[in-house]
């Protein structure tokens, strides 16, 4: 059962009790941003680093050469010799796996760095920040 305007529908359940409400996109777009505090956000700016996930792989290094902590982005010239010491980082790791793909974000402009670890190299992509058509992110920045 439900009672109904031209932008918002309330729905009830069997009982009466008002459990829920579906509004038009219109008028969503329009309270949105008034009650955006009070919702969860999305899109996290900040993911916590999967530091756990980089002692695993330091853990279980099999790569000939020892655990590089070298970080540099073409893009902007950032660079540090340890990452993880870094305070504030410099470089943001974003994910990490047993494979030897390390990636991180370069806090200076957000270019994405990757770092794959192969047996007898290292290949260092960088990929420069490109802004996402996400209105939820061009609102937080
Ligand atoms: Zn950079």
């Amino acid at each position: 059962m439900s009672k109904h305007d031209d932008n918002l529908t309330e729905l009830f359940d069997k009982n009466g009790n008002l459990i829920g409400a579906l509004i038009t996109a219109d008028l969503w777009t329009k309270v949105k941003p008034m009650i955006k505090d009070l919702l969860p956000q999305e899109a996290p700016p900040e993911r916590p680093e999967p530091i756990g996930e980089w002692k695993t792989l330091q853990e279980y290094w099999d790569f000939p050469y020892p655990v590089d902590t070298n970080v540099h982005c073409e893009n902007c010239g950032n660079k540090t010799e340890d990452w993880e010491k870094d305070d504030p980082r410099k470089f943001r790791l974003t994910s990490c796996n047993l494979g030897g793909l390390v990636s991180f974000n370069c806090t200076a402009c957000n270019a994405r760095i990757v770092k794959k670890h192969f047996k007898d190299e290292i290949t260092v992509e960088c990929t420069p920040f490109i802004e996402k058509k996400n209105k939820n992110l061009e609102a937080r920045y």
